[in-house]
Order: C-alpha cells, then structure tokens, then sequence
C-alpha cells in the first residue's frame, strides 16, 4: 500500500508505540492519586507536558492536554469568550478547519457577528479586510496556521500584530503546522495555540492547547481540577505519554524529516504535473507546507478518482476528513475562487515521515494511468 493521506492522520511511530504499550502495561494509577501508583503517572505526565511544551518553546505550565485538536479549538474560543461577554465580534478566516469553523458558526447562533477573512487565490488571507473589521469590540482572532487541505501558511505574526494593537487576543490552530515547519509561541506571539498528537505520528484522541501564562480563560466543561481545571475529567493517560514521546521525537527530528519529505513531495509533484495533461495546482507556490500536494482534475469527480486509486491501495483524500464522505465541497477550494466543478474534482495528496522514494514511484506509475483511465471511461 501506498499511504499518502498523512495529513488526514500519521502511522504510530514504532517509538511512540512502545513507550505508550509499556506505559499501559504498567500504569493503571490515577494521576490525581496522592499514593505512589498515582504519583507515577502524574509525573509521567509532567514529563509529556515538558516535551509538549519544548516543542513550542512554551513553559509546561501553559500546556492543556484535551481530547483532540477539536476540543483544543473549541476550549480556545468558547473558553477565552467567555471572558469577556459583553464583546460580541469574532473574527476568523474562511478557510478554517471545521474544528474552528463550526465553532465561529455556533457563535454566529448566539448573537456574535463573525467576520470571516476572505483569501487570494493562492489561499493566503486578507489583512486589509481584518484591519477593517477588527474594533475594540473584538472578543478574539481566530486564523490557522496551516491549511489542512492546500497547506497555506497564514501571516499569523502579522495578524497578531493588527490584533495586539487593539488588545485582541489570538489564536491559532496549528495543527497542522508543528512538525513541518518552525512552530514557536513567542516568535508567533499567539496567545493560544492547538495542536493534535495524531498528526505528528502520536496516538489519536490527544490533542493539546498552548494557553499564554497570564491568558484569562474558562474551562468549557466542568467537573474536576485536573488541566489547572481547565479540563476536567481523568485524563488521557496513554495518549498523554504518547504525545510527549511523539514530541521528544519531533524536537529530535524535524528538520531532517522535514527535508527528505519536501523532496519526495516535490518529486511527486513534478512528476505528477509531466504525466497528467489536464491537472491544476491549488495553493501557494512558496508560502505553504511542501509535503501537501492538491490538485483538481477537471472533468472528473474526486471521489471516483479516490475509489479507484484506492482499489490500488493508493491512499489519498479530497481534502478535510471530516467533511469527506458529506458530499460537501471544500469550503476552502471555493473561497480561493474555483469553480463548484474544480472544487469537487480535487485531489489532496500529503507525504509523512514513513514514505519511502518507492511509494512515490509507485504514486507516479499508476497515478497517471488511472487518472488517464477515468478520463477515457467518462469522455466515452
Ligand atoms: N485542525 C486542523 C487544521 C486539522 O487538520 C484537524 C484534523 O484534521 C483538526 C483541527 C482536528 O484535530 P483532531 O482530529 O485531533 O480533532
């Protein structure tokens, strides 16, 4: 199989495995228990907390582990609004993930007027247009730091900028952005910040927010103390541990992965672009992850071009995975300004740490033909 859907989840890390099997196998306490066998986990997850926070460059203090990048966004914005009730406007761009988006949208349902940033057609956000909006009445700024669909990289230090001159705080979902390129709070100056464990080769069901020391916020469910109590409920110890293993390992690798996969991706690309007639980059040329590749087929549908690739064990997506299987299209293709038929004919390809020069090989030998091959079947 070739698996090139990296940025819908990645495969384990075998390290990462191993460290939350044994964990598992050894570590039943309950890290709010006073005894030894609590204790234990406690300060293994202090240790996670720790290589979280590295990542960031962020003290552990400011780390909240929730159960996804999802709760992270949701504990950002519901948390951090209400703040501050009386201020009624939010702002955030129109390509979000719908972790965010929907979020903006339940607001929307209570009262807020959102302001959503338009973007070019290369997916980079309007300042201008968040320049126009943002007022002291903003309650928070919501902008992603890369697109999980077309892999845009926001001006996040620039929106910060607009936003910190009106005392608006930020956040910023980076999802999809730690381990591809430099992810670091004060550099970004965000205030908050999400991250997903499953995206960077961890387990899945983590996820962690960066709160700014200082920072007021509420937690959105209640019960418990554990989180600084800002989320409630016993915690995900596994997932916890497994997080701050697939950190350690991020901190210790990055770049060098980082490097090996822009190749492949780029050898992908190329070859992709020499062998298929009819194809259409989305994103922007330089300001974007390299490692994800999307691209409209025009004249086909993507999802009878995932099925047939899939029936070739090539695995890719048509974009989010939370709105594939919907029927919706991207919200992202067609704020950037292509057309409903371009939209829904588009293909995302993302290449991982575990894809070797043989997977794009096989990609480039059987992509084209299949892609060749629907466009004979329909055009007859
Ligand atoms: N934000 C972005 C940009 C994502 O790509 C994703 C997952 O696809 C999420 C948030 C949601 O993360 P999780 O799957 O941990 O809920």
């Amino acid at each position: 199989m070739v698996y090139l859907d990296n940025n819908a989840t990645t495969p384990i890390d075998p390290r990462v495995a191993e460290k939350v099997g044994s964990f598992i196998r050894g570590n039943f306490g309950n890290p709010s228990s006073l005894y030894p066998l609590g204790r234990e986990v406690k300060s293994l997850i202090t240790e996670a907390r720790e290589e979280v926070a590295a990542a960031l460059g962020a003290r552990r203090q400011e780390i909240i582990f929730t159960s996804s990048g999802t709760e992270a966004d949701n504990l950002a914005i519901l948390g951090l609004i209400e703040t501050q009730p009386e201020k009624r406007e939010f702002i955030t761009s129109s390509i979000e993930h719908p972790a965010v988006q929907k979020t903006a949208r339940y607001l929307e349902g209570h009262g807020y007027t959102v302001y959503y940033l338009p973007v070019d057609q290369d997916g980079i956000i309007n300042l201008d247009f968040l320049k126009s909006v943002i007022s002291s009445n903003t309650v928070l700024v919501s902008v992603m730091l890369a697109n999980n669909e077309i892999g845009t990289i926001q001006p996040v230090e620039e929106v910060v900028k607009i936003a910190h001159h009106y005392g608006v705080p930020v956040h910023t979902d980076a999802v999809q952005a730690l381990g591809k390129i430099d992810v670091k709070v004060d550099s970004l100056g965000v205030d908050l910040l999400s991250l997903s464990a499953h995206k960077v080769y961890g387990p899945k069901g983590t996820g962690a927010l960066y709160v700014r020391k200082g920072l007021d916020l509420k937690p959105v469910m209640h019960g418990g103390h554990q989180e600084f109590g800002l989320r409630p409920g016993t915690e995900n110890t596994a997932g916890i541990v497994g997080f701050g293993e697939a950190c350690r390992i991020l901190i210790e690798q990055w770049k060098k992965d980082r490097d090996r996969i822009e190749k492949l991706a780029y050898r992908l690309k190329s070859g992709l672009e020499k062998k298929i007639k009819e194809i259409k980059f989305n994103g922007h040329p330089i300001k974007r992850i390299k490692s994800t590749l999307n691209f409209s087929f025009p004249g086909l549908a993507a999802e009878a071009i995932l099925l047939a690739l899939a029936t070739a064990e090539i695995y890719v997506s048509t974009g989010s995975a939370c709105s594939e299987g919907s029927g919706e299209i991207s919200h992202v293709l067609l704020a950037m300004g292509l057309s409903p038929e371009e939209a829904s004919s588009a293909i995302r390809f993302s290449v991982g740490r575990f894809n070797t020069e043989e997977d794009i090989e096989q990609a480039l030998a059987e992509v084209p033909e299949i892609i060749n091959g629907l466009r004979r079947t329909f055009a007859d």
